[in-house]
């Protein structure tokens, strides 16, 4: 092991469980500590010098940019099979697992959210597939994408999705626009799980939907483009918009049972955004190191000082520090609550953690892009990719806004209840007054007669 690539303190090298959050510690087991230090170790040790090399092969091959992946990605999902890195995500109930609790795997999520090309990987893979594609799914074969977003809607209300799907026979027909279909410029993307209108009369909004399998290669399907992020590309997966024109699939392929594509997509959020939230974790602390590095670099010096010796960047390091310490407990916290009491029942720790986990990565970033002044817009710093990539944290699975709004609401209900306490609270207080023969007055109440006032 070159230890270059792991000096992670001023002492040298200290693992990655020996680093795990004092708050979480007596939750992770041995196996998963030891499995914690062979993903950060990989992951500073392969991935992240991995990283310009990919966008180099990307380059090379500019025309097949959306094809099937680079050679170095291959090679590392070769050495991550190796290293029994695989699937680390898939849950204790799923058998080919490793068994890791949402929270190891959130600690694991953190360090893979540090390397480029692992950044912005699925997390979860619909663990509802029938196994005819989950199989190839974790072997890593073939990848699925989930198709919900639809340009002529605004999507993050999910009952706005109106892509068409009508019985015809034994078979669903679907009519319609998808984009933002992440992973679908891949030659590898092999299956689609479509949301759509089924039942649009249904007098429950929460059950017009219905989420369905579309094989990539269905006649009347068409990628017709990939979007791109703030100019980036994100090859070789890319995020097309896809028309559906007669598309024919067979009703076995509907995911739990018609109706029921609300379900479909709310078990798919709750462990995958904590996943993303501990990826972006793990997204600023690399943008943190590469701040540190700059305005420590005795070579930079700007009015006679390294840029460390001027407050305002030690002031921006501090808030940085705070910014990322502070949210990894909000989504260790949540990762527990999920492995106690399942995703339902915690989606205000969730939505706490998809929301501050999104600011916190945005600026770390943007702090360390100031510090490298023009070079941190440039392709020489992995920061402008991951600006990029942190702008969109904000919006994917739902923008701040609408989670935001949910946790008010939900919080705001408690109200009648709190109104109803205090108001309790001052009775008993009025009687407790009585019983010391009191009489309630308030100590600052002055009484001056307008005479006096006026001396
Ligand atoms: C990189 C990337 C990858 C993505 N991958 C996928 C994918 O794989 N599959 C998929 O289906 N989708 C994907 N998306 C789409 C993403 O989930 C949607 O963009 C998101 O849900 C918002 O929907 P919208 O774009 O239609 O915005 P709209 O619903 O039109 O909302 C626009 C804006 O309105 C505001 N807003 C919305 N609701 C409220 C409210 N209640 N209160 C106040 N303000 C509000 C917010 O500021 C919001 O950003 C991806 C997006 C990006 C950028």
């Amino acid at each position: 092991m070159s230890a270059s690539c792991l000096i992670n303190s001023p002492n040298g090298y200290m693992p990655a469980s020996e680093r795990i959050p004092a708050i979480a510690r007596p939750f992770i087991s041995d196996g998963a500590k030891r499995t914690l230090d062979v993903v950060e170790e990989f992951v500073e040790e392969e991935c992240i010098p991995a990283d310009p090399i990919f966008e180099q092969q990307l380059g090379e091959g500019a025309r097949k940019r959306f094809s099937a992946d680079p050679p170095v990605m291959e090679d590392l999902k070769a050495k991550a099979k190796q290293l029994g890195l695989w699937n680390l995500f898939l849950p204790k109930s799923h058998a080919e697992g490793p068994g890791f609790s949402n929270l190891e795997y959130g600690l694991m999520a953190e360090y893979l959210g540090r390397a480029a090309l692992q950044a912005r990987q699925p997390t979860v893979p619909p663990l509802t597939l029938k196994s005819r594609w989950l199989t190839p799914l974790l072997n890593g074969e073939i990848r699925s994408a989930f198709l919900m977003t639809e340009p002529d809607v605004a999507s993050s209300d999910a009952t706005n999705i109106g892509l068409q799907m009508h019985k015809d026979g034994n078979d669903w027909v679907l009519n319609g626009q998808k984009w933002w279909s992440s992973g679908t410029g891949n030659i590898r993307c092999k299956i689609y799980l479509v949301m759509g209108k089924s039942d649009p009369l249904n007098s429950n909004k929460y059950k017009q939907h219905s989420v369905i399998l579309v094989p990539a290669n269905t006649p009347g399907l068409t990628v017709t483009r990939v979007l791109s992020v703030i100019g980036f590309d994100h090859a070789p997966e890319g995020h097309g918009q896809v028309t559906f024109d007669n598309v024919r699939v067979p009703a076995q392929n509907m995911i739990l049972g018609e109706g029921r594509g609300f379900e479909v997509v709310q078990g798919r959020l709750g462990p995958g955004r904590i996943h993303h939230a501990m990826r972006s974790i793990g997204g600023a602390e690399r943008a943190l190191e590469w701040f540190l590095s700059r305005i420590n670099d005795p070579a930079k010096k700007s009015f006679g000082r390294q840029l460390a010796e001027h407050g305002i960047m030690l002031e921006r390091v501090a808030q940085s520090r705070m910014e990322i310490d502070s949210p990894r407990l909000v989504v260790l916290n949540a990762a527990v609550m999920i492995d106690e009491l399942g995703g339902k029942r915690a989606l205000k720790e969730i939505a706490e953690a998809k929301v501050q986990t999104a600011s916190a990565l945005l600026n770390v970033v943007d702090r360390a892009i100031q510090a490298y002044g023009a070079a941190g817009v440039s392709q020489d710093t992995p920061l402008a990719s991951l600006w990029a990539h942190a702008r969109t944290m904000r919006i994917v699975d739902g923008p701040d806004e609408v989670h935001i709004l949910q946790l008010g609401r939900n919080e705001s209900k408690r109200g009648d209840t709190l109104q109803t306490r205090i108001e309790a609270q001052k009775a008993k207080a009025a009687q407790v007054f009585r019983g010391y023969n009191l009489k309630q007055s308030d100590n600052l109440e002055l009484n001056r007669t307008t005479a006096k006032a006026n001396l």
